[in-house]
């Protein structure tokens, strides 16, 4: 049961933004051409903690026609190549609360509009969000915006409301005016919205068989043999329900062996895959994100720069 005082939750909520702004600042600076994806996420992932919080999920690191759920591996010998578009989606949490923010970083002056389409339409859908406000408006401003900018928005990804030590704690908040979400934004509840924009055709697909990201599913099921064991009880003890992957069990196992148990573990089902997500036409994906918190008569952005909270 959570037994936080209220007034406590909102101070965890601005300590992990304030640390997740910081740290997405400096995303910016590290992302360069010819860099490797794994030395940007552990210098950020290492920057989360010597402030004082925690990594919420593995910072993805999604390049070009990837959307999302793409983070390093031990040892992953992937660089960032000439003129791309980099999201960089960053998870604070602070005992439990979470900051989830996202910035793209455009390597070529001529992604700067699909880059500024995101950022817009976030801008947008931050401006005339407040309580009662229904979601599938703010889906209504990010797609209108996109589409003004000559792009689609992807359909199948989505901002969502946060709970204590959850990411996607229930309700979505649509990238579009979909008909089928009815919720609207409540006083007192954490929302990330984020979206997601393209030169491709609007929607993406699991990459079969390219798993970077687990989250605890069941602690009890099919037996397990000796590692697998320990490495679900490790995985219970260090995250809980929190996301992770396999750079932050390194410690543990041997690499072939870890990734071997980490598939077994969830074809055994005590572990949700979150595979990588490609755009379906192969399009340019941009993204940003901030974290919210609603007020009575308004929203607070966590994320953003600490000086605005003043
Ligand atoms: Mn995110
Ligand atoms: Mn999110």
């Amino acid at each position: 049961m959570n037994t936080e005082e209220p007034s406590n939750i909102v101070e965890y909520y601005i300590k992990a933004g304030e640390i997740a702004y910081r740290v997405k600042k400096s995303a910016s600076r590290l992302v360069k051409p010819g860099v490797k994806i794994l030395e940007v996420a552990e210098s950020i992932e290492r920057k989360i903690r010597e402030l004082g919080g925690l990594p919420a999920f593995p910072v993805n690191i999604s390049i070009n026609e990837v959307a999302a759920h793409r983070t390093p591996y031990i040892n992953d010998t992937e660089v960032i190549p000439d003129a791309s578009a980099v999201k960089v989606d960053i998870g604070v949490h602070v005992n439990g609360y979470i900051a989830d923010t996202a910035v793209t970083v455009v390597l070529d002056d001529k992604l700067i509009p699909l880059a500024e389409a995101a950022r817009n339409a976030l801008m947008k859908a931050l401006k005339v969000i407040g309580p009662g406000v229904k979601f599938r408006d703010i889906g209504k401003t990010i797609e209108t915006t996109a589409r003004k900018a000559g792009f689609k928005v992807i359909k199948n990804l989505s901002g969502h409301s946060l709970g204590h030590y959850l990411i996607h704690s229930g309700e979505v908040i649509p990238n579009y005016n979909d008909p089928f979400i009815l919720g609207r934004f409540r006083a007192g509840g954490a929302y990330a919205i984020e979206p997601f924009i393209t030169t491709g055709k609007g929607m993406v697909k699991e990459v079969k068989g390219k798993v970077q990201i687990y989250s605890l599913k069941r602690t009890k099921g099919k037996p397990l043999n000796e590692s697998e064991h320990k490495i679900l009880s490790e995985i219970i003890q260090r995250f809980k329900t929190l996301p992770f992957c396999e750079r932050w069990l390194a410690d543990v196992g041997s690499t072939l062996d870890l990734r071997a148990s980490l598939t077994s573990l969830a074809h055994k089902g005590y572990l949700n895959q979150y595979p990588v997500l490609v755009e379906i036409g192969g399009g340019l994906v941009t993204q940003f994100e901030e974290t919210i918190l609603i007020t009575n008569d308004g929203a607070v952005i966590v994320t953003t720069n600490p000086e605005i909270h003043l």
